[in-house]
């Protein structure tokens, strides 16, 4: 009775929506209220991809105006859960089969660049976010998956170099305090930040370098006049030069194109109350950020202070808030973690990425317009890394080219941006999830 009251207690302190990572930054303050009449590159939508593109474009000398339509970091890039991959999800093969084995290997290969880009950049920069390579701890979900993970990570560790460490069962609680899994590997390259910290760092490095900056300035049109092109926003014109469109899940149809080809998918996470520091030291053994090989994946890690557990996922085949989601992310993480159902949560939020039809980023250019967006759910490193590549681009870097350049970018007959096939795809992968570790759990409760 007393965890079902202690729960309850907690919940009412927070409020829903409120987004963990937003208590530990100042406010995120815009350089101006009204935008730039005329300026060299207009950049629609402030979060990492717009503001390394425009930090780019500024640095190269060009007069660079961002616009966001909601207060600085509303976006996904002060709410994720800070873990860095390289992000490309198609093997191999599935891209040999697309674009050839070269080609393939190319956009393999910018994964693991956008994973050491971060890197690079942050401690060039100087920012400072809690930025780790921490490596991940990858979870099977049954004992099938346990060997086709170590089999396909011992292929990727031969054909790309990845590093890693296999952990069997008997050894997983060096990872992870639970029987949930039936171990996993170690993804030692993988590594995490401190997302609204590295997003307020960046903020103050685009202010540095000369970038304007409007919030709550939705862009409303863009046209096209001779060689420069007009957007209408709700605080005024903008004539530019160049257009970046970096609007990621929350693309409208400012550029009809584009939405056509990004498909919005929310995501819930929730941060635990603090924790007992031995309890964590139990649970959470090392700083490794942590995901599971479910369809419909669960991701998690300690907080950069391990004071709290960051829980991440999908909690609905339907796109909800987080009054709703919160408590059945608490329920499955104190599936994982017996432990925490005596514990509540007092942040509980959401946000919205763009999954592409091919699985993959996208950077190019249509009509004349710039864009990096589609990065699948881990766009931490990814966006970074293709919107400083997107700006040195604009500005004719002829060393930025990346693997992704030209290619198709593909979207499907009556899809116009409102992706109502998900719905029933998400419950079908969740069910599929769930039967798959309800039968493991009980095999090995017979087992044992
Ligand atoms: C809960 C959650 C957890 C995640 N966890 C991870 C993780 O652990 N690791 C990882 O790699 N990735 C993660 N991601 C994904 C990652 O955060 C995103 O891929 C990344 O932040 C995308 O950056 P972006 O700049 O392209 O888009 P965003 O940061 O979303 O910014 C797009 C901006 O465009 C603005 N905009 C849209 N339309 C207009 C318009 N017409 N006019 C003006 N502005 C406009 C929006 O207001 C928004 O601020 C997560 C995302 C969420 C929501």
């Amino acid at each position: 009775m007393s965890q079902k009251i202690q729960i309850a207690e907690t919940q009412q302190k927070y409020v829903a929506g409120n987004v963990y990572w937003h208590d530990g930054i100042d406010p995120l303050l815009p350089t101006t209220q009204v935008p730039s009449g005329k300026v060299d590159v207009a950049v629609i939508g402030a979060g990492y991809t717009g503001l390394q593109a425009a930090i780019a474009t500024a640095r190269a000398g060009r007069l660079t105006q961002v616009v966001d339509m909601h207060e600085l970091g509303w976006g996904c890039s002060t709410r994720n859960g800070g873990q860095i991959s390289p992000s490309i999800k198609p093997s191999f093969s599935t891209l040999a089969q697309r674009h050839g084995t070269k080609r393939a290997a190319a956009i393999r290969n910018e994964g693991y660049r956008s994973l050491d880009w971060i890197g690079s950049f942050i401690k060039t920069e100087g920012i400072s976010c809690e930025y780790q390579r921490c490596g991940r701890f990858h979870a099977a979900h049954t004992p099938a998956h346990f060997d086709n993970l170590v089999s396909e990570t011992q292929k990727l560790s031969s054909e790309e170099g990845v590093k890693f460490e296999v952990i069997s069962r008997d050894e997983q609680h060096s990872e992870l305090g639970t029987d949930a899994y039936f171990g996993g590997v170690v993804l030692k390259q993988h590594a995490s930040l401190d997302p609204a910290k590295y997003y307020s760092g960046l903020l103050e490095l685009s202010k540095r370098v000369g970038v304007e900056i409007t919030d709550v300035c939705p862009a409303i049109e863009i046209k096209q006049e001779g060689r420069a092109f007009v957007v209408t926003t709700s605080k005024g014109e903008i004539r530019a030069e160049n257009i970046i469109i970096a609007t990621n899940g929350y693309t409208t149809s400012l550029v009809p194109w584009l939405q056509r080809r990004v498909i919005p998918i929310g995501t819930y996470m929730i941060a635990t109350d603090p924790l007992p520091q031995t309890l964590m030291e139990r649970l959470f053994p090392t700083n490794r950020v942590v995901s599971d090989t479910c369809k419909v994946i669960y991701y998690y890690r300690p907080s950069p202070d391990r004071s709290r557990i960051i829980f991440g996922g999908r909690v609905s085949a339907d796109e909800t808030n987080p009054a709703i989601t919160g408590p059945r992310l608490h329920r499955d993480m104190c599936r994982i973690f017996p432990e925490l159902v005596n514990y509540g949560y007092t942040h509980s939020w959401t946000g919205t990425v763009a999954f592409t039809f091919d699985t993959h980023a996208h950077i190019g250019q249509h009509a004349g317009i710039y864009y990096a967006m589609g990065y699948c759910g881990s766009g931490v490193g990814m966006a970074s890394y293709l919107g400083f590549c997107l700006g040195q681009q604009l500005v004719g870097n002829p060393d930025s080219a990346t693997a992704f350049d030209n290619l198709p970018f593909p979207t499907r007959p009556l899809y116009f941006g409102k992706p109502w096939f998900l719905p029933s795809i998400v419950q079908w992968y969740r069910l599929r999830d769930k039967l798959q570790i309800r039968r493991a759990a009980a095999l090995d409760k017979w087992k044992n």
